[in-house]
């Protein structure tokens, strides 16, 4: 009975493994040092991960609209895309090491979006993006529950960026240029100029610009502190604390204690020490001294 048991194990055993192998076997690191490597690593099937071996620039576009995981080991070098970035269908380009190179992409065709994020579960990680014209193309866009997030700078000769139906997100890491005559940003069908934020913000340290289900969030980089917020109230013989929080980002601007209140404030409280006593009405003196020789 025993041995029957295990042989059945054995066998579900190995059933689950034949099962299991051919999903793993799909991701793999793909090692590229050109442009036709690296279309080539993007067309492969898998979650795979793609580590460039130099830098690389790449003239084409990227097009990716079935729902695979691409992670890019950029391995401290720059991958410059000359074209725009399509993302569809829940497709992934993730940087786990955003600090390790830079993947920059750059696009100046006319009427075009340079990076573009669209459909649940995309998503779309790049240190810069620059639209390069004036010629009606836009920076960024995320729509119907993309996401993009930017560790650099967008700048845009025309259009900002938009994120557009479904909580679609976009975070900018660095700064956000843009002509005067257009709109900072774009979230649903509503468009906001830089001072059009939201408070209190949803992350630290980021501006929010949300029409309450699609949400930009730029860095905040001018800091406006506020009011003192106690945070610990002093006792008499404790230090308290307090600090300013930046206005638009509550980012910490500036903390400090709070001298404790000392034992001469107790002048018209309650004091329970001869110390209290001896100390309040020394006060006493010397204020009825000045007040004497001061007529
Ligand atoms: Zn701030």
């Amino acid at each position: 009975m025993k041995k029957a048991l295990s042989v059945l194990l054995t066998a579900a055993l190995s059933l689950g493994l034949l099962v299991l192998a051919p999903i793993t076997a799909h991701a793999a690191t793909i090692e590229v040092a050109n442009a036709t490597q690296l279309a080539d690593a993007l067309n492969a099937a898998g979650n795979n991960t793609i580590r460039l071996t130099a830098n690389i620039i790449y003239d084409d576009s990227i097009y990716i609209d079935t729902a695979k995981t691409i992670t890019l080991d950029l391995n401290g070098k720059t991958l410059s895309v000359n074209n725009c970035v399509a993302l569809y269908g829940g497709a992934k380009l993730l940087l786990p090491n955003p600090a390790s190179g830079q993947f920059n992409v750059s696009c100046g065709n006319y009427d075009t979006i340079t990076v573009v994020v669209s459909g649940a579960g995309s998503k779309l990680e790049v240190t810069n993006v620059n639209y390069t014209t004036a010629d009606g193309g836009d920076a960024a866009c995320a729509d119907w529950g993309g996401e993009i997030i930017v560790y650099g700078n967008v700048t845009s000769g025309r259009n900002s960026v938009a994120a557009q139906f479904d909580g679609s997100k976009i975070t900018i890491n660095g700064t956000l240029t843009v002509p005067a005559d257009r709109p900072y940003i774009t979230v649903g069908m509503t468009q906001k100029n830089a001072t059009g934020y939201t408070t209190p913000t949803t992350k630290t340290g980021y501006r929010t610009y949300t029409d309450g289900t699609d949400t930009v969030w730029v860095k905040c980089n001018a800091h406006t502190p506020g009011d003192w917020i106690v945070d610990t109230q002093p006792t008499a013989t404790a230090a308290g604390s307090k600090h300013k929080e930046c206005t638009a980002c509550k980012y910490v601007t500036d903390t400090q204690a709070i001298p404790a209140t000392g034992k001469f404030i107790k002048l018209w409280g309650k004091t329970t020490t001869w110390l209290d006593n001896f100390g309040n009405w020394l006060l006493v003196i010397f204020c009825f001294g000045w007040i004497w020789m001061a007529f």
